[in-house]
């Protein structure tokens, strides 16, 4: 399987209550790394850009706001088929549904303040790596 990249967020529900550290060991024990990283407040307008594909859902509003509402810790992971494995480590968007052992599962407090965020395909990670760093902030 080829190694890939995806972008991770930390969502302001677990930077809140400090769970940085725990949710990045969950990464790092699934065998991916992190390898960029950095804690950032986003204006709404920004949340919104970031979001923008899901404009039209009802929840989006209240999306913009949450993800407006405290810092986050945006990152990338790196790994053999990273994009997957990400999605698996997190869990179901839905934390009733999520699998134990994952993060949504063990952290996660609804359905919108669902402690993070992975890319879904490999040209939404390359997207979404782009939106938040620099090809030089990217060493591997
Ligand atoms: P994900 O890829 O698992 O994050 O899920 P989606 O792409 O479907 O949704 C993006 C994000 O929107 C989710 O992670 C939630 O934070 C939020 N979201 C999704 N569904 C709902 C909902 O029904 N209500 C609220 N408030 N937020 C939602």
């Amino acid at each position: 399987m080829a190694v890939e990249r995806t972008l991770s967020i930390i969502k302001p529900d677990a930077t809140n209550r400090n769970l940085t550290g725990k949710i990045n060991a969950k990464f790092e024990d699934a065998g991916l790394r992190i390898v960029a990283q950095k804690r950032i407040q986003l204006t709404k307008a920004q949340a919104g850009e970031f979001y923008a594909v899901h404009k039209e859902r009802p929840f989006y509003d209240e999306l913009c706001e949450f993800m407006a509402s405290a810092p986050v810790v945006v990152q990338v992971l790196e790994g053999e088929g990273a994009i997957a494995k990400n999605r698996d480590v997190m869990g179901a968007t839905n934390p009733a549904d999520a699998a134990p052992g994952t993060i949504r599962a063990d952290f996660a407090e609804s359905v919108g303040e669902n402690s993070v965020h992975g890319s879904d395909a490999p040209e939404t990670a390359a997207a979404e790596i782009a939106y938040f760093f620099s090809g030089l902030e990217l060493v591997g």
